[in-house]
Parts: structure tokens; sequence; C-alpha cells
């Protein structure tokens, strides 16, 4: 778990993981590898097929499941699933040193990474007897400032209304 970061590219490490394979590579791969590695930050499969459709191309979901499904065979998206049961994606090229803080907004849904946190740090140091770890992944929930201050106008708003009927 170095601090060195490499930026694969995912798009010929693909091709040649489905040429390995015995896969075909098709325009609808092309398209969604090309997708993810736009990607600097983590990614669900909602957002991911909002970025095919505002390219004007349009990809069965059948089709994006199972193009993910061979990024992670191929080792180079991995994926998370969080407390809220969503899953979330990242390209190799986008796990900070292999380890990922995230805090979680449990309103909105918002993840935020905090890269070179001192306790991912530490973890990363960290020796777990006989198991030998690949990268740590750290979720924090809460609520993010944007939510927060909705809540505090929304409950102001409350409270006017009902001095309003006093
Ligand atoms: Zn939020």
């Amino acid at each position: 778990m170095g601090d060195s970061k490499n930026t694969t590219n995912l798009g010929s490490a693909f091709s040649a993981y489905l040429k390995n394979n015995g896969l075909r590579e098709t325009f609808e791969r092309r398209v969604i590898v090309d997708a993810v590695s736009e990607y600097t930050t983590h990614f669900d499969l909602d957002s991911l097929a909002k970025s095919i459709e505002d390219k004007g191309k349009h990809i069965s979901r059948a089709t994006l499941y199972n193009t993910i499904s061979l990024l992670i065979k191929a080792d180079l998206v991995r994926r998370q699933q969080f407390a809220d049961g969503q899953y979330h994606y990242n390209s190799i090229n986008t796990l900070p040193s292999g380890n990922q803080l995230h805090l979680i907004c449990n309103v909105c849904g918002k993840v935020t990474d905090l890269r070179n946190n001192s306790v991912i740090k530490e973890l990363g140091n960290m020796k777990f007897g006989t198991f030998s770890p690949e990268y740590i992944s750290l979720s924090v929930y809460g609520t993010c400032a944007r939510c927060a201050r909705r809540q505090r106008s929304a409950s102001r708003a409350k409270t006017n209304q009902l001095n309003l009927f006093k």
C-alpha cells in the first residue's frame, strides 16, 4: 500500500483483458470504459448511465452491468457497498493509494472522499496478523453541510409558522 500514484490506461488495459479472455471489444464496451476513465472519483451506475446518455449514446442496463462486472473481474474497477445498500464504484485510477475514508450524508447520499487522512495512514501501517490487507475503506455517516443548513432553515420556518398561530 504505497503512496505512489500510477495511472493505468483503462482503455488499453481493458482491451488486453478482453483479448486474453477471448472476448470481443464491442462499441458498447469501449463507450463504457471511456466513460469510466473520465471519473476522478467514485461513481454509481446511475451517474455512469447518465454521463453516457449525455454524450448521445444509448447503452442498455444489461450491457452496463455486464461490462462493469468484466471491469471488476479485470481488477480495473472496484465495487463497494455502503450501509445505505448502494453500490459505489472506483476505477483503479481513483483509489488514492488504495485506502479511502468516506464521509457519507444520510440525507442526500453525497459521498466525500478524504485523502491523506491520518487515521487511514495509521491503519495502512497496521499489521493484521496472518491476514494480508489489500486496501482499507472506512465510512463515516452523518449530515453534510448543505443538508445541515437546509434542516436548520426548515426547522426555523416551522417555528416561525407556529409563532404565527399563537
Ligand atoms: Zn447531504
